[in-house]
């Protein structure tokens, strides 16, 4: 059951103010458009007064809600009952010092962390959302649960129905722009994919449209529940570093459902007293689906208290349709242009005093070699946050001494193809999935030896390299 005695939605347009029950499904306010919080009143919830509090779940972790790294933070997204939680292990990340990393970003030793999401049951962080919007999908007694998806959304709810056999899922993704370990993992776990002509900005007008008139669940980060799940990356940020916010968070962009839930934890922590202070958010876009970093860093778009001028944000959706521009990146994740969490994460960047920045491909590819070299691996949107890391150091902003946690968003496994092209060395397969996405050397490939099946000459070889 939802508990309206302590949570309900709210449109987050200050101009309008609209609630609406905690029991209702909305992807926006019906009264304006815009984006709906979870909202709760926290004199009736009750959270701990310190968080050290939560340290004491891992005791409890016969219970599954507590051994779920959503659920053992219940208290602080406390819209339904936590007997009632969907948990299928979701949130069992770690956070990783990464010091050959912190080396390549310019960061000095001990000062980089990566938060490592891929670590999550369908292998990205979506699950964390994704156990936020079931236990609210199932509270209100849905059947169905659809989404657009670049690959790893869909992943994720795949998996949730297939576990749980709560609901059926309907996903819709592009051609062609799905990573084969993602698009597998759908039509292992049983969904329904339905491939629409386009790319994922138009499958995401299209899954709107179709919940609307079929009475589908979304799950899309449209949904507010999902960012509630996805708030407790940032309370296992905390935990990694003895509840220390660090200096700056920095997170790739896509929809920008992650960066806009980061900016609600930090705020709601801080309002509840829970720390003194916020770190700053840098959101990382790839250069080639770089429509935050356009808004924000050159158009000077802001969120002003949600007073903000977004009639640049129109002009510029209307330039980008005159020169049909579409999305274009190898981080496939991320490969979005018009972002549907962009006023929350325009709020996100002023609680945070955040900044954009884009990085290229090449940066990304080149970054994502040494995140495998020096640590748990990723796939190539992930990567983009040590790219984005290494941008901001070598301009200045980040300073050598700060702490950086930096988000990898997904399992290196993802993606092989990428990896792959990247580091084996078939000219043909480099320029193919590289070289049409403008990735000109793989400055740290790992090449595969070659050698004659002949056990002198393999020896030989190795001796040669190592
Ligand atoms: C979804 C996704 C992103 C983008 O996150 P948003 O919340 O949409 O900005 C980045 N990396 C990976 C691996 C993802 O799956
Ligand atoms: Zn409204």
């Amino acid at each position: 059951m939802v508990r309206s005695e302590v949570a309900y939605q709210k449109c987050i347009s200050p101009a309008c103010g609209a609630t609406y029950d905690v029991g209702e499904a909305h992807v926006a306010c019906t009264k304006c458009g815009d984006l709906l919080d979870v909202r709760y009143d926290w004199d009736r919830a009750a959270p701990p007064d310190d968080l050290r509090y939560f340290e004491q779940m891992w005791s409890q972790r016969s219970d599954p809600t507590r051994f779920s790294g959503v659920w053992r933070f219940h208290e602080l997204l406390p819209f339904a009952r936590r007997e009632d939680a969907v948990t299928i292990g979701e949130g069992q990340t770690l956070l990783q010092q990464a010091d050959e990393v912190a080396r390549y970003a310019g960061l000095n030793p001990g000062r980089l962390f990566l938060q490592y999401e891929g670590m999550n049951p369908s292998g990205s962080f979506k699950d964390n959302g994704m156990s936020g919007a079931f236990t609210h999908a199932r509270s209100i007694g849905a059947k169905q649960a659809a989404c657009a998806s670049t690959g790893n959304t869909s992943a994720s709810l795949a998996m949730y129905c297939s576990v749980t056999q709560l609901m059926k899922a309907i996903i819709f993704i592009g051609s062609g722009k799905i990573a084969y370990g993602k698009l597998s993992q759908g039509l292992d776990y049983g969904a329904l994919t339905v491939q629409i002509e386009g790319d994922f900005d138009d499958a995401m007008v299209r899954v709107k449209e179709v919940c609307r008139d079929l009475g589908i669940y979304l799950v899309n980060s449209v949904n507010p529940f999902r960012l509630e799940g996805q708030k407790t990356i940032m309370f296992r940020v905390l935990e990694g570093l003895g509840w220390e916010p660090p200096d700056w968070i920095v997170v790739p962009g896509g929809n920008l459902g992650n960066s806009s839930a980061f900016g609600k934890a930090f705020s709601e922590l801080a309002e509840l007293g829970l720390i003194e202070r916020i770190p700053r958010l840098a959101v990382i876009n790839a250069a080639g689906a770089d429509t935050l970093y356009q808004l924000y860093e050159t158009r000077g778009v802001r969120w002003q208290g949600g007073h903000g001028d977004m009639n640049l944000v129109t002009e510029y959706y209307r330039e980008m349709d005159e020169q049909a521009k579409k999305a274009s990146t190898l981080a496939s994740a991320i490969e979005i242009n018009r972002p549907v969490n962009l006023r929350k994460c325009l709020r996100a960047l002023e609680v945070c005093n955040g900044v954009v920045r884009q990085v290229s491909d090449q940066d990304i590819m080149d970054a994502k070699a040494k995140v495998g070299a020096g640590g748990i691996g990723c796939e190539p949107a992930s990567a983009a946050s040590v790219a984005g890391t290494k941008l901001l150091r070598d301009e200045g902003i980040i300073g050598a001494d700060d702490r950086v946690a930096c988000i990898l968003t997904g399992h290196l496994l993802k993606d092989p193809t990428a990896t792959v092209a990247y580091h084996a060395a078939d000219q043909e397969q480099f320029d193919r999935v590289l070289g049409s996405r403008g990735v000109r050397r793989a400055s740290f490939a790992n090449r595969p030896v070659l050698v004659p099946n002949n056990l002198d000459e393999i020896i030989k070889a190795i001796k040669l390299h190592n």
